[in-house]
């Protein structure tokens, strides 16, 4: 397929939505490249801890962004970012980046430089990509846009179950209220909740959404 011809499926949607693990299994069933955005802010709080620098600094975060090499890759149809040529692995979810992460998603060179990368995704291949804004900011134009909901209560069950501890209501207010692309519906997504849904049936909703909207026949091999 021709870079032109490369489409972008966005889901967004809160935290612990299962996007991101719906995201993965229609990524792999259609042959797309899956990416995490969630996991690139990440990597910025991550690397805010490394270096002790204060996130209410907006300036201070600025800066590091011109010394610390953030690289975007690709390994097994799924994204991969490296700090500084590290992989920071599963410390991407520790409870210090999760309480980290939505202020430093707030600050606009933040988004500017990570959307700039998400975008460059598009050229390696057809992306299915999760994150908050990616129908909204990061590909508007596509018509393939899903809104993955789930009531507070389900989506904290999620976490926990996990064993992972994050407060992800905080996590949601802070991302719906900030000024630069706020968590919302986009234009034109299909919102999907999964509050009573198991994943394959979520995973099948967005599947017929694809169809419904259109998809190239030759996506679903
Ligand atoms: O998806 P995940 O919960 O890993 O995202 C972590 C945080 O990264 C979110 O709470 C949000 O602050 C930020 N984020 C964002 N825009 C995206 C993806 C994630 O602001 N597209």
């Amino acid at each position: 397929m021709s870079v032109e011809k490369h489409i972008a499926v966005a889901i967004d949607g809160p935290a612990a939505s299962g996007k991101s693990t719906v995201a993965k299994i229609v990524a792999k069933r259609l042959g797309l490249i899956m990416v995490n955005t969630g996991a690139m802010y990440r990597a910025v709080a991550w690397a805010t801890i490394r270096d002790g620098v204060d996130v209410d600094d907006a300036s201070a975060v600025v800066e590091m962004l011109d010394n610390v090499v953030f690289s975007c890759g690709v390994e097994d149809g799924l994204s991969t970012i490296l700090v500084d040529g590290f992989y920071p692995g599963e410390e991407l979810r520790q409870n210090g980046v999760n309480q980290r992460v939505s202020g430093v998603a707030a600050i606009p060179e933040v988004r500017a430089l990570l959307v700039d990368k998400q975008r460059e995704y598009l050229k390696l291949g057809s992306v299915v990509m999760e994150g908050r804004d990616i129908g909204s900011v990061v590909f508007p134009n596509t018509p393939f846009k899903v809104y993955i909901d789930a009531s507070e209560e389900v989506r904290l069950a999620r976490r926990s179950a996990e064993g992972l501890n994050d407060a992800v209501a905080k996590r949601d207010a802070e991302d719906s209220k900030r000024k630069i692309s706020p968590l919302k519906v986009a234009d034109g997504a299909v919102v999907i909740d999964s509050s009573e849904m198991g994943i394959e049936e979520v995973v099948d909703a967005v599947m017929q959404v694809l169809r419904d909207k259109g998809a190239p026949a030759e996506i679903f091999g």
